[in-house]
Order: C-alpha cells, then sequence, then structure tokens
C-alpha cells in the first residue's frame, strides 16, 4: 500500500490483511538474506505444513529456539504469546517425535505434555500443531475444565502423541485413569507467570512428581519474577536461555493513542468510534466480568453486534463468542484479561483498552493481542481521571509516551461531561521535563489512525 493511500483513506489499517504483513515481511526477508526455515534443519513434511500457512521466515524466537531444542536441550524461554512463540516450541518436538517414530504407527503413548494456563491458549495451541502437523502423522489432543469430559476422554482413548491441557482437567482425568503421563519425553509449561496468578502452583507441582525426571522441559513465561525462576529450577535441568523483549518490541510495533475521557462518556466514545470508523474486528478490553456485559448491552443497544468472554460464561458460550469473532460474524469481542489472555485472532484492527489496567504489564499484553508476529497493529486506550497515575506508570514501563488524541466529542472537561461536544482540538499539557514541547502527528503517513493527536515523545518518538 502506498503511503498517498494511507493519508486519503481514513482507518486504512483497518482494510489491510495478514496476508499483507507476511508478505511484506517475505520480502523484507528476501531483501535482508535472513535465515529460511530449511536453514535451521526441519524436515519436509514440517516445512511444507510451515509453506502452507504462509510463514517464510522463522521470527526471532523460533530462529533461536529451535536449534537449541533440536540439541534435545532444556530451554528458559522469555516471551509472550505474538512472537511466534508456539512454533518454536511445537515445531522441534514434532520432528524429535517423527524421526524417533517415523509417522506414529503402532501403540501411541502421550510423549508431550504442554500444560497452558487457559481454555481458548490450550485450543489455540492444539489448533496449531494440528496445522504443523499435518503431514507427519502425529496425532494431538487438547483437554480442558469447564465443559464434559466425554470427548475428550474418546479422543484420549484413541491414542495421541502430544496432549495440551490446562492443570485442573489434567489432574482429574489423571485421578480417573484415563491419562498416564509416564512415559512423556517433553514437557512444555507456557505462560508460567499466568498460572502463579491463576494459583496453578500446587497443580504444577503434583503434575512434575509424575512425569519422568528423565525429558527434555520448555519453560516459557512473559515475565520472569522471582517466584517464576524459582519453579523454573524445580523444572529444569541443564537449560538454555532466550529472551525476546516483548514489552518494547510490542510496544513499538504496535500503534498507541490514548483517549482523556471521563467514566461516564467511555461508552459513549467507544459508540462513537465503532460507527464512525467502522473497524472490521475490536477487541474491547473490561476491568470486571461485570463491565464486559455492561458494555455489550450498550453496544447492543446502538445496534453494534457484540459479545462478551470471561470467566462466568460457560466455556460452550466462550467458544462460540471467540470462534464468531474469529470468523467476522461478530465484530466486537469484550473480554477481562484472563478470558483474552493469548487469544489470537488473526487481522485483528483494533485493541481498545476501555479502563486502563493498574497493572503496566496487562496493557502490553493487552496491546500485544493486535501487531502479533511481524504485524503491526492499532491500540487505543481510554483513561478517566483516576486512571492517570496507571497512565504514567504504562508510560514508564514502555518507555514511551503514548500520544493523546486531541479531538473527539466526549474529551474530559469535567467529571460529568457527558454531551459531545464539537469536536476541538486543544494542547494537552505536555507531561516532558524539560523536553521540547509535544508536536502534532496527525497527518503522519505512518499512522494508521486518523484522529489528531499530539506525540508527547521527546526521547523514543518512533514517528521521526
Ligand atoms: P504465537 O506467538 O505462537 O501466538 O504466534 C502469533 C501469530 O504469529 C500466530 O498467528 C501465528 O500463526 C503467527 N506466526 C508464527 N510464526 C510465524 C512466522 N514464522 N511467520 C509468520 N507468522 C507466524
Amino acid at each position: 500500500m502506498a503511503w498517498f493511500e494511507i493519508r486519503i483513506r481514513p482507518f486504512s489499517f483497518l482494510y489491510r490483511t495478514k496476508i499483507d504483513h507476511v508478505v511484506t515481511f517475505g520480502y523484507l526477508c528476501l531483501l535482508f538474506n535472513l535465515m529460511t526455515f530449511k536453514d535451521l534443519g526441519l524436515i519436509d513434511p514440517i516445512l511444507k505444513a510451515l509453506a502452507d500457512k504462509g510463514y517464510t521466515h522463522p521470527t526471532p524466537i523460533q530462529e533461536q529456539a529451535i536449534p537449541i531444542l533440536l540439541k534435545n536441550k532444556d530451554l528458559l524461554g522469555s516471551a509472550q504469546t505474538g512472537t511466534g512463540k508456539t512454533a518454536a516450541f511445537t515445531i522441534p518436538i514434532l520432528q524429535q517425535i517423527y524421526n524417533a517414530v517415523g509417522s506414529g504407527k503402532g501403540g501411541r503413548k502421550i510423549k508431550t505434555l504442554i500444560i497452558t494456563p487457559t481454555r481458548e491458549l490450550a485450543i489455540q495451541i492444539d489448533d496449531n500443531i494440528k496445522e504443523y502437523a499435518k503431514y507427519t502423522g502425529i496425532k494431538n489432543t487438547v483437554i480442558f475444565g469447564g465443559v464434559k469430559q466425554g470427548s475428550q476422554v474418546k479422543a484420549l482413548r484413541s491414542g495421541v502423541d502430544i496432549l495440551t491441557a490446562t492443570p485442573g482437567r489434567l489432574l482429574d482425568l489423571i485421578n480417573q485413569k484415563h491419562i498416564n503421563i509416564t512415559n512423556i519425553d517433553f514437557f512444555v509449561l507456557d505462560e508460567a507467570d499466568q498460572m502463579l496468578d491463576m494459583g496453578f502452583i500446587h497443580d504444577i507441582k503434583k503434575i512434575i512428581k509424575i512425569i519422568p525426571k528423565d525429558r527434555q522441559s520448555l519453560f516459557f513465561s512473559a515475565t520472569m519474577p522471582r517466584a517464576i525462576i524459582d519453579l523454573s529450577k524445580q523444572i529444569l535441568g541443564d537449560f538454555e536461555r532466550v529472551s525476546i523483549e516483548p514489552k518494547q518490541a510490542t510496544a513499538e510495533r504496535v500503534d498507541q493513542a490514548v483517549y482523556f475521557v471521563s467514566k461516564k462518556s467511555k461508552s459513549k466514545l467507544l459508540k462513537h468510534l465503532i460507527t464512525t470508523e467502522n473497524p472490521d474486528s475490536t477487541l474491547v478490553f473490561s476491568r470486571t466480568k461485570h463491565g464486559a456485559n455492561k458494555i455489550v448491552k450498550i453496544l447492543d443497544k446502538a445496534g453494534i453486534n457484540s459479545a462478551a468472554i470471561h470467566g462466568n460464561k460457560s466455556q460452550t458460550a466462550r467458544q462460540k463468542a471467540l470462534s464468531a469473532f474469529k470468523d467476522g460474524g461478530t465484530k466486537v469481542l469484550v473480554a477481562t484479561d484472563i478470558a483474552a489472555r493469548g487469544i489470537d485472532v488473526s487481522q485483528l484492527s483494533l485493541v481498545v483498552q476501555y479502563d486502563l489496567p493498574n497493572v503496566p504489564e496487562t496493557y502490553v499484553h493487552r496491546i500485544g493481542r493486535t501487531g502479533r508476529a511481524k504485524a503491526s497493529g492499532t491500540a487505543l486506550a481510554f483513561c478517566d481521571n483516576d486512571e492517570r497515575p496507571y497512565l504514567k506508570d504504562i508510560e514508564k514501563l514502555i518507555k514511551q509516551k503514548i500520544d493523546v488524541v486531541t479531538e473527539h466529542p466526549y474529551l474530559v472537561d469535567g467529571p460529568d461531561d457527558d454531551e459531545p461536544q464539537q469536536a476541538k482540538s486543544r494542547p494537552q499539557r505536555s507531561r516532558n521535563n524539560g523536553g521540547s514541547s509535544a508536536r502534532k502527528t496527525a497527518g503522519n503517513p505512518n499512522k494508521r489512525f486518523n484522529s489528531k493527536r499530539q506525540s508527547r515523545n521527546n526521547n523514543t518518538n518512533r514517528n521521526r
């Protein structure tokens, strides 16, 4: 897409497809003679599956992790979803299983166990494995709680090589003797920090006691606090470390802006954005389950088709809502953080943070739902008066001032400003201490977002 098209087509980023990103990435790789999957020594059945997916070149985590894992070493990975992490750990496992047992004939035992905190992520990983393994004859399945166990048990009985599971259902089915994990060669613990946050630590410790000591272990976490490092020591043997800095990478890749708006006007601003800009797909983050339901009700009244996913919804309802969103049937998905963790929606146009999180890392996880792998994306945040300290913390973490949208009908003037104002431009007070004054960036061809805004970066302005 030429730069002038970006200028004259409002919200032009919304029309772009993931294919564009992959093709552009592919051309850039060719141009700079970057590494290919073949260079990593992958076998033909996997190369063929990757070609079918349209992957031309490995992402940085794949480039670093695949050679280590093919040498059968343990791995500690600091990386979050969106970096190509799933392929980084599943591809070498598939290759090793394939090389050891061919196309998987004969009695199957579970050789790989992947533990992940949420059902959505488990399903997503299992879907990816299915695609990468399609020419290998290797079989995989997924189990998670919140649904009846019958079909999961049936799939297990027919024999699988790779099992992806959430911890609770796994232990449940082990206790019922439907699962035997005493023969596994590969153990993956994914999103370890989230596991801890969700209180799965005891389940994980129980699982580690059952699996054989002689195994290859992979441990992934987006953040590495003390407790996570301690847990990794209990799981990993002689390991190598791969670190992809998602915070900075995501924050730099995603086009971000913040709206100062009162709490009361947030729903009006959301409706306004969706109706005027008409994004193909919008993921809205709400702090609470109740808040998510409320947003859906408001959008519904305005004739905007939306759905909510959160912990109080049944697994079937969550899967149904997610599928409709992925298929494009539902344009707006409203989610709480836990439910949305790791959700991979290709071509996700827009992320809206309806409430700013008080944990700054959560902001980065949320914006990472767009701009996945090499794609770029747009993330907008609504900030009311009470949330301004959170914004400060976020900017400190990402080492970047987020542009402020200076023209919108619900610019905060006071706590109760609920009537739309004439779109107006007004200078935001720059918070750059002693730095050059804020500069207008609207009209910058790099911006895929058509609102007037002010950049407040004086150190790392990526739009220069
Ligand atoms: P993940 O971090 O595993 O959730 O992956 C994020 C997204 O990147 C998913 O949609 C993958 O299908 C995609 N992806 C993974 N590896 C590549 C690659 N080498 N080239 C292009 N897209 C990729």
